[in-house]
């Protein structure tokens, strides 16, 4: 059996219906969580990973809210709050691409992105840190992407998005570390899901050659990175930003 190093904590993780958030509610669960599990349309995929972590003896609730909704965000963080008392672990996770070219992006496609990926986390830290703040403790971990540091052909809305959510997560540092809040930031390369199951063979081929372990990742790889920085463990760390991406070299 996992050892129960989150007994006692609760995690909310936006986009937990599927790839990278599932993993990561599911891991969390594992150690001892109590997880909320958000997303925005999957009902019975989301409830399938809620019966997963249940079958393995941890608690889940489930809660459908568009991120980038503060009016849909407001009422997800009371009802956490009512039925499990606190939150001490926020994973913002939820995320979209729209790709094209700039020439051609339409504006509606810059907005979700940037609305999703950025104003998300954002709405969901603002009203999640009050009971962290309340706690003196807390563990904001958000997920952006190489693309937010390196910028992507065919991505300048998601390369956006990901790039204002590191200095986002930096911001938060600075404002909540005196409360023993800490911020930190992952940054995935290629992680087989849905997402970049979408991907031309051709495009994965050129990506998996660029990276030193020679193969893609898995949202078991992202979910252990994410459940050491939420432990006690990483305590002294804050205002990071972690690459997890087989090596691009
Ligand atoms: P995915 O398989 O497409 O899953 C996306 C998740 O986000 C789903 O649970 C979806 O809910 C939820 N979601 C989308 N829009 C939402 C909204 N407005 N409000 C609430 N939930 C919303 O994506 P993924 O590959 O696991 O990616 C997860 C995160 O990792 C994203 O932020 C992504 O940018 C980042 N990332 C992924 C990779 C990769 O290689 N996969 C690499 C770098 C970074 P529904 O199921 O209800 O639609």
């Amino acid at each position: 059996m996992d050892n129960q190093e989150l007994k006692g904590r609760v995690s909310l993780v936006t986009g937990a219906s599927r790839g990278l958030g599932k993993a990561i509610a599911i891991r969390l669960a594992s150690l001892g969580s109590k997880v909320a599990i958000n997303y925005v349309a999957r009902d019975e995929e989301a409830a399938a990973v809620a019966k997963e972590i249940e079958s393995k003896g941890g608690e889940a609730i489930v809660i459908k809210a568009n991120v980038a909704d503060a009016d849909a965000v407001k009422p997800m963080i009371r009802q956490i709050t009512d039925k499990c008392g606190r939150i001490d672990i926020l994973v913002n996770n939820a995320g979209i691409v729209k790709d094209s070219l700039l020439l051609r992006m339409p504006d509606e496609a810059w907005d979700d992105v940037i609305n999703t990926n950025l104003r998300g986390a954002y709405l969901c830290t603002k009203f999640a840190m009050r009971s962290m703040m309340e706690n003196s403790w807390g563990r904001i971990i958000n997920i952006s992407s190489l693309a937010g540091l390196l910028g992507n052909a065919g991505q300048a809305n998601y390369s956006a998005a990901k790039g204002g959510l590191i200095a986002f997560t930096k911001a938060v540092a600075r404002e909540a570390g005196a409360r023993n809040i800490t911020s930190n930031v992952i940054c995935p390369g290629f992680i087989t899901t849905d997402m970049t199951d979408k991907l031309p063979q051709e495009a994965k081929s050129m990506i998996l050659s660029r990276i030193a372990l020679k193969r893609f990742g898995t949202p078991q790889d992202v979910a252990e990175l994410v459940a050491f920085l939420a432990s006690e463990r990483a305590g002294y760390i804050t205002g990071q930003v972690i690459c997890i991406d087989g090596g691009v070299v």
